[in-house]
């Protein structure tokens, strides 16, 4: 094949390359993107259409699938235009079920950037200055979060994954110090049956889960109880860890939840964090909803304790206004990270180590990973902090009205009077009798269906509650107001069917 024929390949139009042509193409590609999101932001005028699951399953379906020959960009984001409106509209202020926010704009120019330069986080030779600058902002934020001069991090998927990794560090140093046992190397050993976690009942479901998957069980979870506020008692911790002594158990880890995900609730971290050292336990913060209080003035006061942690869950694409995903794990101890790292001969040898190099992967447990430092790097040298901590101290803010405006209504009762942070959980309750929990989730159904707003629902004591998980500080009080007129309506309207009897 001679040289030449080079400039004639006929896949030249589908990647990005140097000289005018291949720039003109990235930017037909990407103009016809950003009007896609411009088409389906003009009409968005609920945070959901209203279509049922049955709509949008058979809409989907007459997606055509990719054929033998090539079909325009325009032609396919034409099709997929309708279908992508059925989506729920994250960016609308009205869209507040869950940890799921409208993110920034200088995010959405960053993810442009992360995907078009596609950096690979595992091995500085697939993202020589990505490297350094997802180390400079783990060093940034391991010195806003207090974490000392030994400590480190690294970017994640999210909570989940942070979660999982803070376990998994805890397991395996403890069986190190305790049985002198190397897990990484032999697997669980004979004594992990004993082994407990201490967390509330309110903590995520993935310390559970990750407990599940490390081999530990289910059963090594010790749930505690909560106290009025829903954070985790320390009268019942104390009963609790009696009762595993008294039955020769191994406590290792207590988990302290910085921001449960029901009600916000922050645990007492700092007592939390003395009796860890002084029984031994390490101390992992699931930080993955209120880690974004370190920026705000009224938020970083109910936080204090989190420079105590020996690991630490955040989460950005929630509080910090990322798009999925972007999250982060951090150790108190930076050698810990051992327990994760192996040495791939094509990848991270060891030799590489004697030159000098950075190879992340050695403190992941993914292997190919984006950059996501750099969106978040962008959101908050744009935006500065000054202007990101008054966001989040205007949603505690908001929040924190609207809790007080549904306890001063006699028809409404609300579980968590003063949100710690934005989430709320209350219930239309006028007095009367008739079915509550079915009430509830009609009400809940009806402003989904309705188009009027997307909440979620929870169960708190035996019965069923709406939450609210308010994070676009777009929203207003008004709004808010016109959303409980909402299920006052389907409320009334409830019970005038005869929605009589009880739960
Ligand atoms: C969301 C959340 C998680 C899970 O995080 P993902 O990013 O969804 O994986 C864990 N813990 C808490 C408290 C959360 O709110």
């Amino acid at each position: 094949m001679s040289t030449n024929t080079t400039a004639t390949l006929p896949y030249e139009k589908w990647f990005l390359h140097e000289g005018q042509e291949g720039l003109r193409a990235y930017y037909e590609s990407v103009a016809a993107a950003v009007d896609v999101v411009s088409a389906v932001t003009e009409r968005m005028k609920a945070p959901y259409h209203g279509a049922s699951p049955e709509q949008v399953a058979e809409e989907v379906n007459r997606l055509s699938l990719p054929e033998a020959k090539e079909t325009a960009l325009h032609q396919v984001l034409a099709e997929l235009t309708p279908l992508l409106a059925h989506n729920i509209h994250v960016n609308h202020t009205h869209c507040m079920a869950h940890l799921h926010c409208p993110p920034l704009l200088p995010s959405l120019a960053g993810e442009m950037l992360i995907s078009a330069f596609n950096q690979s986080m595992d091995s500085w030779d697939q993202s020589a200055a990505a490297t350094y600058i997802e180390e400079k902002i783990i060093a940034w934020l391991t010195s806003l979060y207090g974490l000392g001069q030994t400590s480190d991090g690294t970017f994640t998927s999210g909570g989940t994954q942070s979660n999982y990794m803070g376990l998994l560090l805890a397991r395996d140093a403890y069986c190190e110090k305790t049985w002198n046992h190397n897990v990484q190397r032999d697997g669980l050993p004979k004594e992990a049956g004993t082994m407990r976690i201490l967390c509330s009942k309110a903590a995520h479901f993935t310390v559970l889960k990750s407990a599940s998957q490390l081999g530990l069980g289910e059963r090594s979870v010790v749930l505690v109880e909560t106290d009025e506020k829903q954070r985790l008692s320390l009268t019942d911790l104390q009963v609790k860890l009696a009762q595993l002594q008294k039955e020769n158990l191994s406590p290792f880890a207590i988990v302290g939840t910085c921001g449960t995900t029901d009600f916000g609730s922050i645990d007492p971290l700092e007592e939390l964090a003395a009796f860890a050292e002084a029984h031994d336990l390490w101390f992992h913060v699931d930080a993955a909803y209120g880690g974004a209080l370190a920026f705000s003035k009224e938020g970083a006061r109910k936080i204090q304790g989190i420079q105590f942690a020996d690991s630490l869950s955040i989460d950005f694409h929630k509080l910090f206004y990322q798009p999925i995903s972007c999250g982060a794990f951090f150790v108190k101890n930076a050698a810990h990270f051992r327990y994760v790292t192996f040495h791939a001969d094509y990848l991270n040898p060891e030799m590489d180590e004697e030159d000098g190099l950075v190879h992340l992967v050695n403190k992941s447990i993914q292997t190919t990973r984006r950059f996501d430092a750099l969106k978040l790097y962008l959101s908050l040298r744009t935006m500065g902090l000054e202007t990101f901590g008054e966001m989040i101290d205007d949603t505690l803010q908001v929040a924190r009205r609207f809790a007080t405006e549904l306890d001063l209504s006699p028809d409404f009762v609300v579980v968590n009077k003063e949100p710690e942070i934005s989430a709320v959980v209350f219930r239309y309750e006028p007095k009367g009798d008739y079915a509550r929990d079915e009430m509830t989730k009609e009400i809940h159904h009806q402003l989904f269906y309705e188009s009027k707003a997307v909440i979620a629902k929870t169960t708190y004591e035996g019965s069923l509650y709406l939450k609210v998980t308010l994070l676009n500080p777009r929203i207003t009080m008004e709004a808010l107001r016109a959303l409980l007129d909402d299920i006052e309506r389907i409320g009334q309207n409830f019970i005038q069917r005869g929605g009589n009897g009880r739960d």
